[in-house]
């Protein structure tokens, strides 16, 4: 039978590459997915329903919420977003394991509900970069800029109860660091493995 799978829950300001980083981290790790969070926002030009996001209308959204159907969900500059409960029972009970692309507001309540989820928090370089790449990928005005760069600071305090801390100079070296606290999360012995099992020849085997 397979262990339940892990919840790895990733929060950044946007702009700080997140995306891109748990993306090359989904294609090159097996056995990984993404949780498709609901959200009120219409969808940007680049994006597809049921791969970034499922878009749906305030009216759904809020009927969601009174099904009970979401993990947690949390309202982001206006719109709201939320992990659908179905995700992560489906997924943790196969043995996959699942990325929570989510806020901070979304994280505190997953550590509560789970406990063993695993936190990790992207920073950007510093907060003249940020300002940087969100005027470069051009999708938002200098007002909405501007907003999320606040948004940011604030957000980036938060980071401190998180379990990692990755910076995102470089995304090469992210990705490898991503990788690295997701494989290092996997050999965990008080999440992969029941110790102590007898073997045949009566030494000590390990069940996953
Ligand atoms: P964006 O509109 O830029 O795609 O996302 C805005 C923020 O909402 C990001 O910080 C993103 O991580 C967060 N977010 C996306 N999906 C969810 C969700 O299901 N729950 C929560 N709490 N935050 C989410």
């Amino acid at each position: 039978m397979k262990g339940r799978g892990l919840i790895f829950v990733i929060s950044a300001p946007s702009g700080t590459g997140k995306t891109t980083l748990v993306r090359a981290v989904l294609a090159e790790l097996p056995g990984l997915d993404f949780s498709v969070s609901y959200t009120t926002r219409p969808p940007r030009a680049n994006e597809q329903e049921g791969e970034d996001y499922h878009f749906v209308t305030p009216a759904l959204f809020q009927k969601m919420i009174e099904r009970g159907e979401f993990l947690e969900w949390a309202e982001v500059l206006g719109n709201r977003y939320g992990t659908p409960l179905v995700n992560v029972d489906h997924l943790a009970a196969k043995g996959i394991d699942l990325i929570l692309d989510i806020d901070t507001q979304g994280a505190k309540k997953v550590l509560e509900k789970l406990n063993q989820a695993v936190l990790i928090y992207i920073l950007p370089p510093s907060l003249d970069s940020l300002r940087e790449r969100l005027v470069r990928r051009g999708l938002d005005s200098t007002e909405m800029v501007e907003m999320r760069l606040a948004s940011a600071k604030k957000d980036m305090e938060e980071a401190r109860w998180y379990h990692y801390l990755i910076v995102n100079e470089r995304i090469e070296e992210a990705v490898e660091k991503l990788k690295a606290i997701i494989i290092a999360e996997r050999c965990r012995k008080d999440k992969a493995l029941i110790l102590g099992k007898k073997n045949r020849s009566g030494g000590s085997s390990w069940q996953g």
